[in-house]
C-alpha cells in the first residue's frame, strides 16, 4: 500500500504530486497540498468554527504530536499554563 502510494505521480483529484505540491505527513506519507486546501476551504465555508477547531487540532498534532484533547488534559494538569510555551509566573 505504502509502496503503491509512493509510486503515484498524481493524487486522486489529478493534482501532480511533485515539487511544492507535496507535504510529508508525520506518518511519512505524501499529501497533496492542493487537495488539503480544497478540502479545508470547503469545510471552512460549511462551518468556519468547526474548521478552525480542526485546523488547531491538525496543527497541534502535526507540530507537537498530540491532539487538542491531550493538550487540554495537559493544560488542566498544569494549571492552565501552556505546555508548549510555558512561562514562569
Ligand atoms: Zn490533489
Amino acid at each position: 500500500m505504502a509502496k503503491f502510494n509512493a509510486e503515484k505521480t498524481h493524487c486522486k483529484r489529478g493534482h501532480e504530486l511533485s515539487g511544492d505540491n507535496i507535504r510529508i505527513t508525520s506518518q511519512g506519507s505524501r499529501q497533496c497540498i492542493a487537495c488539503v486546501s480544497v478540502v479545508y476551504k470547503a469545510e471552512y465555508y460549511a462551518n468556519p468554527e468547526a474548521a478552525h477547531t480542526k485546523k488547531n487540532e491538525w496543527q497541534c498534532q502535526n507540530n507537537y504530536g498530540f491532539s487538542l484533547a491531550d493538550r487540554d488534559a495537559l493544560l488542566v494538569e498544569q494549571n492552565n499554563t501552556c505546555p508548549i510555551v510555558a512561562e514562569p509566573d
